[in-house]
């Protein structure tokens, strides 16, 4: 495994780490987490070197920090640096706020202190609420008191939002979605290069964009990789694209499987900072424009929508419709024609509620009607 230090931080992290949005589950149900099969999984990847681990509050229904704490336990926890995240906006609903929040993850992870601690998901509208709360004063003090190691936030909003919260605060590190068909949205390559000039590290999230940049692979795509010099799987590609910028800390890949985890290890045990060479980075750059052209949502399956009052099961839908954009195949419609009627886009009443809550600002509903259109 690959480490980096940054002086903000001090200590060598792995250059791949544990991201715990898409633990397995049992029965298909986010909530309901496959306890020992998610364990083995996470004490696997820290086996093998891999010493950042990301959790939040809010993932799986609440259950995956629970999980995580007892991951962590025999010993696991001294050899990682545990990572979790603040939901502001639900803070603001909670009896005991920030506080409150901060203690009953404190219990699920069992744990008396958190080494690198964000305000989740900071957007325009969020950090607004994180101000109303007195978020930065909070952090300040829970730095000071030793509670917090090292203070961040992640992101997903515009560059120029970005740029503002960055120059917010004394951040030790900050966390953005980046992956190589979108380098130029939401902070990108720009926001990457902000923060790096200002000597704060960053952690990676979505580097294959949920992992639809490794499946179902657009033709004019697979012929750049299958006519590249290094033979590389797409996986590869994407994730050594990202480990290529000096200014990457951490690249979070949300591991089911242990192929996935050996796969990524072996990725990024010799993907160091400017290993790719300028024809390589034009190649995936390429690859990304190819992307670009093809999908209509940016979709990253982060399932923040949900849940739908209608039942709609919307990261599904969207893969749906993303699909058909791309191959025009059956796929798309024998998956269409799977999902049970009373959860089909037909039912969707257009309350919007989804959007609010759509990091990537998507027409959600617009999307299911067109989904109509196209299926029925
Ligand atoms: S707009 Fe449609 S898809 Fe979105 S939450 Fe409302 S019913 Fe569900
Ligand atoms: S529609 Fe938006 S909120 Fe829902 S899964 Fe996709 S990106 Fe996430």
């Amino acid at each position: 495994m690959q480490y980096r230090t940054f002086d903000r931080i001090g200590v060598p992290v792995s250059t791949l780490g544990y991201g715990t949005m898409r633990l397995p589950v049992i029965g298909g149900v986010d909530a309901n987490i496959d306890e020992a099969e998610a364990i083995r999984l996470i004490r696997k990847a820290i086996d093998n070197g891999v010493n950042y681990v990301d959790t939040a509050y809010m993932y799986h229904g609440g259950h995956s920090e629970e999980v995580f704490g007892k991951a962590l336990l025999d010993c696991y926890r001294e050899r990682t640096y545990l990572a979790t995240k603040m939901p502001t906006w639900l803070a603001r609903n909670h009896e005991g706020k920030l506080e409150g929040v901060f203690r009953d993850q404190l219990r699920k992870l069992e744990t008396d202190r958190v080494d690198f601690y964000l305000l989740h998901n900071q957007t325009k509208r969020i950090w607004e609420i994180t101000n109303e709360l007195g978020g930065l004063a909070w952090l300040d003090e829970k730095r000071k008191n030793g509670q917090i190691r090292w203070a961040g936030f992640s992101f997903h909003d515009d560059l120029h939002t970005f740029k503002k919260i960055i120059d917010a605060y004394d951040w030790d590190f900050c966390q953005i979605q980046l992956n190589f068909m979108d380098a130029h949205y939401q902070a990108g390559l720009e926001g990457l290069e902000y923060a790096g000039k200002k000597g704060i590290p960053v952690v990676i999230m979505e580097p294959l964009k949920g992992g639809r940049l490794a499946r179902n692979i657009p033709a004019g795509v697979q012929a750049l990789w299958d006519n590249a010099k290094a033979k590389r799987s797409a996986a590869e590609w994407g994730l050594r694209w990202v480990a290529n910028r000096p200014e990457v800390m951490t690249i979070l890949s949300g591991m089911n499987a242990e192929s996935q985890i050996d796969e990524n290890i072996r990725v990024l045990s010799d993907a160091a900072p400017n290993s790719l060479s300028a024809e390589e980075v034009a190649l995936v750059d390429k690859a990304g424009a190819i992307y670009n052209g093809l999908i209509k949502a940016s979709c990253t399956a982060c399932k923040y929508c949900m849940p739908c009052p209608q039942r709609i099961v919307i990261p599904d839908m969207m893969d749906i419709y993303n699909e058909w954009h791309i191959f025009h195949d059956d796929n798309s419609r024998a998956a269409y024609g799977r999902t049970p009627e009373h959860q089909r886009p037909s039912v969707c009443v257009g309350c919007r509620q989804c959007e609010e809550k759509c990091p990537q600002h998507l027409p959600i509903a617009d999307i299911m009607q067109e989904l109509v259109q196209i299926f029925e």
